[in-house]
């Protein structure tokens, strides 16, 4: 069994749907494809909620029939025979009546999720209506049938296994199923999801509990880059991966792969393949156990970060400082990233900043605090980057002009961290990629 799974930009065309239809029936291996909402859709659902979280039903309404238009227009350049057309059509009537009921009773949370739900419904039911006129066989199989989260919003990996294989055997004279990424149930039994960028998610969890040879993640861009395209002008895919190297580089800040997609297919042992829609013969990024090579491989960037700075001559000699510093952490569930200490200081920083006043509030009492805001994490990720000595005299050597805030160095053999101000953000990136890449 393979998993392949497309975002928003590689199904948000009519033209690119008759593409992956081309690219999911190249071989014959039994297929899971997992879908995303058409590109542009889940914002628009996030802000139809936000309006009627506010109570105002006339925008909402606007937004709908903006979208229901759209998605008409979709169908209209997808399908060609009537009989096709028709069933789009009443699949689109049947999703934007249920949003149009929604406008109509009083909206709470979970009517919300309702809402976000729709964008992924409509997508795989159109697309299977698009592969119906094209005579390929295959079978919807229904995310919220087997894919469910507990109280925590944790993946139940072991009942999504067992549902998921109960409905496989119900098909099991069919090789290509079709399934909606994001969506899922939660432990009440609601339809919810696994957050924006969750299909990546979605995809890895049923490459896991399917057992599957690969979870190839289908976006708009070939694999990986060493850098952030939209701030360095040359950049170049990256080869292989190990997953700890991906999970680095996803959490700080590369946004081709959701961060926790990374956790199933590295316990479950599948090699995930990055992969461009656009350029299917491009080989892309390969992410499995072994690094493949040692040295730099890439560099990514994570904004809105809070630096705090805790200061206190108590902390000479005592031990249980850290514990109950990190406590208050802890308390306000709001995790911590980096971390420097020297005998009477201790800096580190968050990205949430939800109850920084209650946080600061409490660490007063260990000593004087600090903050710095607007401040960005540059994180250079690499295999045994500790034994490669020249990387840390070239990474800083080509930053001289940079006014570097904080360093982790020694936590991984991963990764090197940089804090520095946001407003420096681009220079570095471009610095960093010709001192470490030679690339300018
Ligand atoms: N459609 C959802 C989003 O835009 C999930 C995804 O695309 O991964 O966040
Ligand atoms: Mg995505």
């Amino acid at each position: 069994m393979k998993i392949m799974k497309f975002g928003g930009t590689s199904v948000g065309k009519p033209e690119r749907m008759h593409q992956v239809s081309q690219l999911i029936t190249k071989d014959d291996e039994p297929t899971i494809v997992v879908l995303s909402a058409l590109s542009g859709t889940t914002n628009v659902l996030v802000t139809i909620g936000e309006l009627l979280s506010r109570g105002e039903k006339q925008n909402a309404k606007q937004q709908i029939d903006k979208l229901q238009d759209h998605y008409q227009a979709f169908v209209k350049d997808l399908v060609k025979k009537e009989e096709s057309l028709k069933k789009a059509q009443a699949i689109i009537t049947e999703h934007f009546e249920f949003l149009n009921i929604i406008l109509r009773i009083s909206f709470n949370e979970a009517l919300n999720k309702d809402i976000l739900a729709q964008g992924e419904l409509l997508s795989t039911k159109l697309f299977s209506v698009f592969l119906d006129e094209q005579g390929i066989d295959h079978q919807l199989l229904p995310a919220l049938d087997f894919m469910t989260i507990d109280m925590h919003d944790e993946p139940q990996i072991g009942s999504i296994k067992v549902k998921l294989s109960q409905l496989l055997k119900q098909y099991s004279g069919k090789k290509l199923f079709i399934t909606q990424g994001y969506i899922c149930r939660n432990a009440r039994g609601e339809v919810d999801n696994l957050k924006r960028g969750g299909s990546d998610y979605s995809a890895s969890l049923i490459a896991a509990a399917a057992g599957a040879s690969v979870c190839e993640i289908w976006t708009d861009i070939d694999g990986m880059h060493n850098n952030d395209p939209r701030v360095v002008n040359k950049t170049v895919p990256i080869e292989q991966l190990s997953f700890d190297e991906a999970a680095e580089l996803a959490y700080f800040g590369a946004k081709i792969l959701h961060p926790a997609s990374i956790w199933p297919a590295q316990t479950y042992s599948i090699p995930v393949r990055l992969l461009n829609t656009m350029q299917p013969s491009a080989k892309g990024t390969l992410i499995v156990q072994d690094a493949g090579s040692v040295g730099v491989k890439a560099i990514a960037a994570k904004d809105g970060i809070i630096a705090i700075k805790i200061k206190s001559s108590r902390m000479l000699l005592a031990y249980g400082f850290l514990r109950k510093i990190f406590e208050v952490f802890e308390k306000y569930r709001t995790p911590i990233d980096m971390v420097t200490t020297s005998e009477v200081a201790v800096s580190l920083t968050i990205d949430n900043n939800t109850h920084l006043k209650e946080i600061l509030k409490e660490l007063q009492a260990f000593g004087t605090t600090e903050i710095d805001e607007n401040q960005t994490i540059v994180s250079i990720v690499g295999n045994e980057l500790a034994k490669t000595e020249v990387v840390l005299a070239k990474l800083f050597e080509s930053i001289k002009e940079i006014p570097v805030r904080m360093v982790s160095y020694g936590g991984s053999p991963h990764n090197i961290s940089l804090l520095i101000p946001s407003a420096s953000k681009t220079k570095t990136l471009q610095l960093l990629n010709s001192g470490l890449f030679g690339l300018s």
